[in-house]
């Protein structure tokens, strides 16, 4: 199975189409978001890093997330397959993650864009902070974390068109859950044929 990048805003269903791949695909998942909760869970020296850049929307810098990020990869089973979710979020990273990969004999596959109308998300992100009680899914982190994704991330979407990768699937024309699943299932395949 080909290595795959699930790429989107906050609230876009980065988790939620990574859990779907994951099942019918049996990827590993790397989801950088979950990663850092669990240090800060534990309470460690990463965790602690990591909290005041979460609680303020902000990214993670470079070098650090960079680390994090192989030593992970690296913990998964080889020759699998893996789902890259919220990683990369910067030109840096992307760049990183195609010199570590291609460091170990292997190569980014394709790359997933979810692409949903900022209301959208919001209106989601809000429901998920009473639901799940993210600390950072409130109105004025939402927003922050909306201005990194456009500053920072949002230009990446271009690198990955240059790269070949790029795959684009929106919420608008899709209007489900299912038919985004029905979608990116259809797009896994052809790339794997
Ligand atoms: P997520 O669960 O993917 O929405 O990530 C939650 C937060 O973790 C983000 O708002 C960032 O503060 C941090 N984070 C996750 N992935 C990265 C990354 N690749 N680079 C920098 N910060 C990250």
């Amino acid at each position: 199975m080909k290595n795959i990048v699930i790429f989107g805003a906050p609230g876009s269903g980065k988790g939620t189409y990574s859990e779907a791949i994951v099942e019918k695909y049996n990827l590993g998942h790397i989801s950088t978001g979950d990663v850092l909760r669990a240090e800060i869970k534990n309470g460690s020296e990463l965790g602690k890093i990591a909290q005041g850049y979460i609680d303020n929307g902000q990214l993670i810098p470079d070098d650090l997330m960079i680390d994090i990020l192989a030593a992970t990869y690296d913990k998964l089973p080889k020759g699998q397959g893996v789902i890259f979710d919220g990683f990369p979020r910067t030109i840096a990273q992307a760049e990183a993650l195609k010199t570590m990969l291609a460091a170990r004999g292997d190569e980014m596959g394709m790359m997933i864009e979810l692409i949903v109308d900022e209301q959208v998300l919001m209106d989601r992100l809000l429901k998920r902070a009473t639901e799940q009680g993210r600390a950072d899914d409130n109105k004025e982190t939402i927003q922050k974390r909306f201005d990194v994704y456009r500053k920072q991330t949002a230009p990446l979407s271009q690198w990955f068109q240059e790269e070949g990768l790029r795959q684009t699937f929106s919420w608008s024309e899709l209007k489900s859950k299912e038919g985004m699943i029905e979608a990116i299932f259809q797009a896994i395949d052809k790339a794997n044929a």
